[in-house]
């Protein structure tokens, strides 16, 4: 049996189409099959791999914790250095408040822990949350998926939701005394890259303040340069009460993570105490593995790239025919077709040229573009020819 057979066979798979590419190795923006075959990688695992594949600083951090010791006691009881050192990292970097970081293995886990929170710290059990965005797989962060489409198979989830426009200032009156926490992206990745619009995160913002709701901001995919700042949430200067990290925060390797004051963390051990536990949350060959990829986006300015990546991409290809928009914040970048039968004709044909695309969940006209934040000028060009080519033929 091929390898391929043997992937069909024993591994599970939701794809109903998976790519069937076999990957044998990956640097930089690219990676490379057993056929000799070469693909732009510009989606950098939904963005994860904000430092380039192979990014030895990465390796060498993974080989050296592996090295001094890998899991030794379940999360949060030991001190542990690479888990103490990236906290502390992440809160200098963070707004001030946000100073409490809770390691997880996933940003499903990082959106539970941080519903739970706010249900803990509020006393309250509405969830609100916001049409197009994704937050997970899980049952709870599932429950504030904003669409029916992929959760209607597994109700009941959790009760007592809701769900607002993005945008939507008149709704912004359903966020009351009842609500435990509204969870929002700083810009709205799986929707398509839908962007706020002038003033909604600050009234958002402000209407949570007033009702005594928890602001939630989901940063998987926004954090760590991707929009052209280290965090999302700069980008406006609206600071949530709890920030959900994940993707990119490993530097390719499994994590995710809450982040909160020191307070309202606190308040998860007592009544009842341990009120969110991990066995490998926090691990720490993947803390050295994400503190090694902040030290390198720091070093080499990584979010300061972005932009100048996004207009590169934004100046080749927004006046092609095929393209009705480029909608994008920095280097989180979607190139509106207009139809779901062109979206996948792109993202296939740019396959067969051997450039990695994707399209979002919640917006199938679209395909896109998020290379890793190392990617070169002269990259951005090469790929956006093969781009060019492949919309030629739309
Ligand atoms: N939130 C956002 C914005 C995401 O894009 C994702 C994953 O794509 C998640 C949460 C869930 O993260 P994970 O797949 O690590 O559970």
């Amino acid at each position: 049996m091929t390898l391929r057979e043997q992937f069909l066979k024993h591994v599970g798979q939701t794809s109903p189409s998976p790519l069937m590419i076999e990957v044998e190795r990956a640097e930089g923006v690219f990676f490379h099959s057993p056929d000799g075959r070469r693909y732009y990688d510009l989606i950098a695992g939904v963005g994860v791999n904000n430092v380039g594949h192979g990014n030895t600083a990465v390796i060498e951090a993974v080989q050296q914790q592996a090295a001094e010791y890998m899991h030794v006691m379940v999360y949060g009881e030991t001190v542990e250095r690479p888990q103490v050192r990236y906290a502390a990292r992440i809160a200098e970097l963070l707004p001030e408040g946000l100073d409490s970081v809770y390691f997880l293995n996933s940003g499903s886990e990082a959106v539970e822990g941080a519903l739970k929170l706010a249900k803990r710290a509020t006393g309250r059990t509405e969830l609100v949350s916001m049409r197009g965005s994704y937050h997970g797989s899980t049952q709870g962060s599932m429950s504030v998926m904003g669409g029916e489409e992929y959760r209607r198979a597994f109700r009941p989830l959790l009760p007592d939701t809701r769900l607002l426009d993005y945008n939507d200032f008149d709704a912004l009156r359903h966020i009351t005394a009842r609500t435990a926490a509204v969870i929002a992206e700083p810009v709205q990745s799986e929707g398509g890259v839908r962007l706020p619009v002038a003033g909604y995160l600050e009234a958002l913002r402000e209407r949570c303040t007033e009702v005594g709701a928890m602001l939630v901001f989901d940063e998987i995919q926004t954090a760590f340069g991707r929009t052209g700042t280290m965090f999302g949430l700069e980008r406006t200067g609206v600071v949530p009460d709890i920030v959900c990290l994940a993707k990119a925060l490993g530097g390719g390797m499994p994590l995710g993570g809450f982040v909160a004051s020191r307070e309202t963390m606190s308040l998860l051990s007592s009544d009842p105490p341990l009120g969110h536990i991990t066995t490998f949350g926090g691990h720490p060959v993947c803390c050295a593995a994400g503190l090694a990829a902040l030290e390198y986006t720091l070093e080499h300015d990584l979010p300061a790239r972005a932009e100048p990546i996004g207009a590169l991409y934004e100046s080749l290809l927004s006046s092609h025919r095929a393209v009705q928009e480029v909608r994008r914040a920095g280097a989180l970048m979607a190139i509106e077709l207009g139809s779901r039968e062109k979206m996948l004709a792109a993202v296939q044909g740019l396959l067969a040229r051997g450039v990695l695309s994707d399209w979002f969940l919640f917006c199938d006209t679209a395909f896109r573009i998020s290379p890793p934040l190392t990617i070169t000028d002269a990259q951005v060009a090469d790929s956006a020819e093969i781009i060019t080519e492949v919309l030629d033929s739309l």
